[in-house]
């Protein structure tokens, strides 16, 4: 009888890490079990894929886009609806991938920790506004994160040579950064960028929220505090370096003065595959690099006169209570704003900026606080964003 095989949800399927997932999956179909799949609103291409995969579950926003996608589905297929059907669907696998954007990824990752399952994590944005919460339910037995975002998938690898709680013999997480499109810029050259501009990465393909986040680097202030809240390990202990080529993509330095690095070319199939296979290596290689080709590797601080969305990150994390999901719920207003040409790319980080300057400490240690938390922090930005 052949073993069976471990069964995967994916739920952001039709975006970016979710087609790359898909990739993945094609390549180890007698490795994994895709079950079920949740998406927003290309919902012809979410039925494209359950139809490929044969899947049992599907996720929608709506009961409008139940009744849209019903059509375009087998009748066998189950569809589940809103953030309930997303936590549902959580609970269905052994391994669910969050690859949705933003912050309603928050049940997917709630949902899948609570039922003890492993959770390879794309959706950054829950856990870094949801640490105390995550941080309880991660201790479910059988629950464990592993994180997809390449940054922290490779601290992930290169902590195995640390033993002990907490990482004493962490000196220091080194989180790589391209510098995203604007590397370089002044900010006086900053005041005149574009919306393309802005959506040409120059490393890697990603969808529009996250590479707008890296061309301000609050994508690398997100991942600081995502760093702080998988590896519970202060942010004065993660510093971001600069690294244009996208190699290596972050490394740790012990106390011994030893720094471990993970290296690929810039492919995020070989960080979710790693989270996937884990403590498995799965043999396809993924980014693979050419080491008869010559090459090389730079370094260098960011600028963080120019682009201030850093150290916004790092008083969030010193504010603490609810101030990391404030600053990311109040980046992806202005993210929204910025990308529906409501405010220019040089106003996204001072809103947020602004929105921060009037959060009052509020410890999140519930479900309701975190939802208002939320939500004040929204009405705020979008008080902010002219008409
Ligand atoms: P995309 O915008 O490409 O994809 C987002 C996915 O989420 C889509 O499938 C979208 O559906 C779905 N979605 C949106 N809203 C909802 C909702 N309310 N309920 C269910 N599904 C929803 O984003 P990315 O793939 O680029 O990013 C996903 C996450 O991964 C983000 O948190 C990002 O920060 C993180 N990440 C991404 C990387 C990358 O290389 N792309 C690298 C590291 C981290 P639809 O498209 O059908 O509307
Ligand atoms: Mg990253």
């Amino acid at each position: 009888m052949a073993p069976t095989r471990p069964r995967v949800a994916l739920l952001g399927a039709t975006g970016s890490i979710g087609t790359q997932t898909l990739d993945v999956l094609r390549e180890e179909r007698e490795r994994f079990d895709l079950i079920a799949i949740a998406g927003g609103q290309r919902l012809a291409e979410l039925a494209v894929i359950a139809k490929e995969f044969n899947v049992r579950d599907v996720g929608v926003v709506s009961a409008r886009d139940r009744d849209e996608v019903r059509p375009l589905l087998g009748p066998d297929v189950n569809v589940v609806v809103g953030a309930e059907g997303l936590a549902e669907l959580a609970t269905r696998a052994d391994i669910v991938v969050n690859a949705v954007v933003g912050f309603a990824g928050l049940p997917v990752t709630l949902s899948a920790l609570s039922a003890g399952k492993r959770l390879a994590l794309a959706n950054k944005e829950s856990l870094i506004a949801a640490a105390p919460l995550v941080n309880k339910v991660r201790l479910t037995p059988g629950a464990s994160i592993l994180p997809i975002d390449s940054e922290h998938c490779a601290i992930h690898q290169c902590l195995a040579s640390s033993t002990q709680n907490g990482h004493p013999d962490v000196r220091m997480i080194h989180l790589t950064a391209s510098g995203g499109p604007f590397r370089g810029m002044s900010k006086e050259q900053l005041g005149h960028v574009t919306k393309h501009d802005a959506l040409q990465h120059p490393t890697w393909t990603m969808g529009p929220k996250i590479t707008v986040d890296s061309s301000t680097l609050m994508n690398k202030g997100l991942e600081v505090l995502e760093a702080s809240a998988l590896f519970g390990i202060e942010v004065e202990r993660v510093n971001v370096v600069v690294h244009p080529q996208s190699i290596v993509h972050s490394m740790v330095e012990y106390v011994d003065g030893a720094v471990l690095a993970q290296l690929s070319l810039p492919d995020m199939r070989l960080p979710i595959a790693y989270c996937l296979g884990a403590p498995v290596r799965l043999s396809h290689a993924w980014g693979q690099i050419d080491f008869g080709q010559s090459f090389s590797l730079a370094f260098e601080a960011p600028d963080r006169e120019a682009f201030g969305a850093l150290d916004l990150a790092y008083e969030a994390s010193r504010l603490g209570g609810g101030a990391p999901a404030w600053l990311s719920a109040a980046n992806e207003i202005a993210v929204e704003a910025f990308l529906n040409d409501q405010i220019e790319w040089s106003r996204i980080v001072p809103l947020v900026a602004d929105v921060l300057e009037q959060y009052e400490a509020d410890p999140i240690d519930t479900l309701e606080a975190l939802f208002e938390n939320d939500a004040t922090a929204r009405r705020l930005a979008h008080g902010m964003v002219p008409r």
